[in-house]
């Protein structure tokens, strides 16, 4: 039997994966590795949204909901974007999905029809090329450099525009840490809107932001009517599992969406909603007492690269992660990551596997207990300087 060419490509494009999987073998087989690869937080869900949910399920709410989401808590995520962004934002603009990955998805199957360009910043999410292509879409990736900060360039951008009809950002970003600055995103929106893209906007990390604030694209002016936001309670709440999140945009879009959801989804667990909607209405305090201890490890983090001549670390302004520029070591981000699995068991994601913009880095999820961290970045860093006394030899 044939599978499908839109199914058959949904590989992921960065190279890199093998150290992962690497890893996770050894664990398999009772070897101790320190694995600062995937963005999971080392907690589990708070137990009240999970009482919650249980009340909730025990409650009846386990039938079919409403395929766009509760009333309630499409109020809610409104009351809440409107609050957080300054734009007002009704129940109409808000779609609730399965998670931040199903609302990617979603957004790019609304923006992009088969053969069309659907642009992304690289350093990327491992997963952007394929929702793009899964759309139907080509995925063009337009790099965001490292000497650039890896903040991403509107004239770069302009230049792959032609035939593309969506351009999908992500502030706070995964895999660099960095937060995009508001030139950036007006330059981003204003470039958008002259050439008809749809802007996606990935903001999944929002509420893990450790200088200065958070910045929604759809907050700037102009942006409104063609700017699609990807939320989730993933990272906010320590949600992963529950797999809740939202797409907010203007009304039409979001009817479309609806739309696509009654053939793809058909909406999200009753019982998952009403746990959401009590994690919302409890407030900041459980989005900061989730992101408290990120903040602490980038500090930690940060400490141990300050004025490090070897390896030196992309700002790490927000998200779960540390982008560390290995280069003077000699080798590849690649090289570096299986080396250092072999000799230390640690395990770091290597920079190509999130394109190639990233190559002679790697990236450190802030994932484990702080004593930990601190151990396996001191190894790191140890295991750096000797390549590089041995490179100089
Ligand atoms: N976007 C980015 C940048 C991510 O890092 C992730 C998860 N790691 C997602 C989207 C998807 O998250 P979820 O589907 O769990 O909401």
């Amino acid at each position: 039997m044939r599978i499908s060419d839109r199914l058959a490509t949904l590989v992921s494009d960065g190279d890199g994966w093998g150290v992962f999987y690497k890893a996770r073998a050894l664990v398999a087989e009772g070897v101790a590795v320190t694995e600062l690869t995937i963005g999971e937080h080392d907690i589990p869900t708070h137990p009240r949204i999970l009482e919650e949910m249980h009340r909730a399920a025990r409650g009846g709410h386990t039938g079919y909901a409403a395929v766009p989401g509760t009333d309630a808590l499409r109020d809610k995520v409104a009351a809440h974007v409107t609050e957080r962004s300054g734009v007002p934002t009704g129940r109409g603009n808000v779609l609730i999905t399965p998670g931040g990955q199903s609302g990617l998805f979603a957004a790019h199957m609304l923006a992009c029809a088969p053969g069309d360009r659907g642009l992304f910043i690289d350093p990327y999410y491992a997963t952007y090329p394929g929702t793009i292509r899964a759309a139907g879409a080509l995925p063009v990736p337009v790099a965001a450099r490292a000497e650039d900060g890896f903040q991403p360039d509107p004239a770069r951008i302009a230049a792959a525009a032609a035939g593309a009809t969506s351009l999908l950002i992500n502030t706070p970003n995964n895999p660099t840490g960095i937060l995009y600055d508001r030139d950036r995103l007006q330059g981003l929106v204003d470039l958008t809107r002259t050439r008809g893209l749809w802007l996606i906007s990935d903001e999944v990390y929002d509420t893990m932001v450790w200088e200065g604030r958070h910045l929604s694209p759809r907050a700037l002016p102009g942006a409104r009517d063609h700017t699609l936001v990807v939320g989730s309670m993933s990272k906010s709440h320590a949600m992963t599992g529950s797999r809740i999140g939202w797409v907010i945009g203007p009304e039409p879009a979001i009817s479309a969406l609806i739309d696509l959801a009654t053939h793809t989804t058909y909406g999200v667990p009753g019982y998952i909603q009403d746990a959401a909607l009590f994690a919302l209405d409890e407030g900041a305090w459980l989005e900061e007492e989730i992101a408290a201890p990120f903040r602490r490890r980038r500090d930690l983090a940060a400490g141990i690269f300050a004025g490090c001549p070897v390896v030196q670390s992309a700002p790490a302004q927000g998200a779960m992660y540390l982008m560390l520029d290995i280069r003077r070591t000699g080798l590849s981000g690649l090289g570096f990551a299986e080396a250092l699995l072999d000799r230390h068991r640690i395990a770091v994601m290597p920079g190509e596997s999130f394109g190639r913009a990233a190559a002679g880095h790697v990236r450190v999820a802030l994932t484990v207990e702080d004593a930990a961290l601190a151990r396996a970045l001191d190894v790191l860093l140890r295991f750096a300087e000797d390549l590089c006394r041995e490179a100089a030899e």
